[in-house]
């Protein structure tokens, strides 16, 4: 049964406690060798992982073997959780009952997956401020510009899918990993529909901070990444429709995607037996799964509600510094999940991230977040200064198991950097 359109779990016991993190105590060294507590604010790059999941994760390990092949129990235990994975993920974006999920390594495997399964002569409408992950698959694409309000989104999507004859495709993301604001996607998969065309969302860094309905939403493929998503690295999924998926040369060539191989092979129709040559990531699924079952039971209104104290208090704080300036396309109402970038006057980000990190321990990221034309365009520059590093930004993103102290040792570090 789908996500309840009313935001209730009806798979999951409503846990109401928000669950801990692995490394929540890890200490880092600064410098002059004293030990700090590490205050993670790179939940973006990828965020820890759950104490359920690693429960999930040991309860699978001791007895496992090949899926969807053995008789023996330890080969049918497996089988029934990999499927029961697949179930539950399925589950947490609200998936329609006849989608396919295709579990991938990650949200890069998915958008690539899709890629090599859109029908010839698809025309794919990609905005520049997407993750490389889902600008770069298509590599003729017709790219639109970052828009200058989500309104001009809309209208630009439903110009130049106007344009296309024969298949098309919008990909954009849900939620931007530059700025953590987010994208009109229900407007944007109407338009998209109006014209005939498909929606894929890069729900990368969307599932990890708000519910994710497909259904509702209308959207025909989702993809996002369990290492973002508190499970450790390795899975991710692509999510939607079966027609492409399923008459698409398959991804891998191998066992599990055939039915019968004679001089030639025969080719699964279900495409997720066909898309999912060999042995598949059976852990990582079952944790991505114990992920989606912890969000799911913690709830998203203790989930969400936290977020937003603690982003605004990181934002107000951020703000109070001179200097230092945040990135965004739509401004600063424009709703956003947990991820700020910015820049400090006259540092480079280099500088200010490893002076967080050598001086505070504190972890954000700084670059250019593999979304090079979006950040170029936030900071008005045309050559990306990659040479001087100046044009990056720093960014500080939170989730479940930030807390206050976390952001406050952020901004007093800022502040004295600002002011120093
Ligand atoms: N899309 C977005 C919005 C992201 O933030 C990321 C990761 O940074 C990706 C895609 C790529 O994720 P992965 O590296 O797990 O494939």
């Amino acid at each position: 049964e789908p996500i309840g359109r009313d935001g209730s779990a009806p798979f999951a016991a409503r846990a109401r406690e928000i669950p801990a993190v692995l490394g929540a105590d890890l200490e880092v060294p600064v410098r002059g060798g004293r030990l700090v507590r590490y205050a993670n604010l790179d939940y973006a790059a990828s965020a820890p992982c759950l104490e359920p999941v690693n429960a999930a994760v040991a309860a699978a390990l001791p007895a496992y073997s090949s899926v969807h092949r053995g008789a023996g129990y330890a080969s049918q235990l497996t089988t029934a959780r990999y499927e029961q994975a697949r179930h539950t993920v399925k589950a947490f974006v609200g998936s329609r009952p006849d989608d396919a999920l295709i579990f991938t390594r990650n949200t890069t495997d998915a958008m690539n997956l899709l890629a090599r399964c859109l029908p010839e002569d698809t025309t794919v409408v990609v905005f520049d401020s997407e993750h490389h992950a889902s600008l770069l698959p298509w590599p003729r694409a017709v790219r639109l510009a970052p828009p200058a309000f989500p309104g001009e989104a809309i209208r630009a999507a439903d110009e130049a899918l106007a344009a296309v004859e024969g298949p098309a495709l919008l990909v954009v993301t849900a939620a931007s990993n530059v700025t953590g604001e987010l994208w009109p996607i229900a407007g944007l998969a109407h338009v998209a529909h109006r014209h005939g065309a498909r929606i894929a969302v890069d729900a990368a860094q969307l599932v990890p901070h708000r519910r994710l309905n497909l259904t509702a939403l209308d959207l025909d493929y989702v993809a996002f990444s369990g290492h973002k998503l508190y499970a450790p690295f390795g899975a991710g999924a692509l999510v939607g429709r079966r027609d492409w998926l399923a008459e698409a040369e398959p991804y891998l060539r191998g066992g599990g995607a055939v039915t019968a191989v004679g001089d030639e092979a025969e080719w699964s129709d279900d495409p997720e037996a066909r898309q999912e040559a060999g042995t598949p990531n059976v852990l990582g699924a079952v944790a991505l799964a114990a992920a989606c079952d912890a969000l799911t039971a913690t709830g998203w209104t203790p989930l969400v509600r936290e977020e937003e104290r603690l982003l605004a208090r990181l934002r107000a704080g951020l703000a109070s510094i001179q200097g230092v300036r945040e990135l965004s396309l739509w401004g600063p109402d424009h709703p956003r999940v947990g991820i700020v970038s910015f820049t400090v006057e006259g540092r480079t980000a280099r500088e200010v991230a490893e002076f967080l990190s050598s001086e505070h321990g504190i972890g954000v990221r700084d670059g250019k977040f593999c979304a090079h034309p979006f950040v170029r365009h936030l900071l008005g520059t045309a050559d990306g200064g990659c040479a001087d590093g100046t044009a990056s930004a720093v960014r500080a993103s939170i989730g479940v198991g930030s807390t206050e102290e976390h952001v406050d040792r952020l901004i007093e570090a800022l502040r004295d950097l600002a002011a120093g």
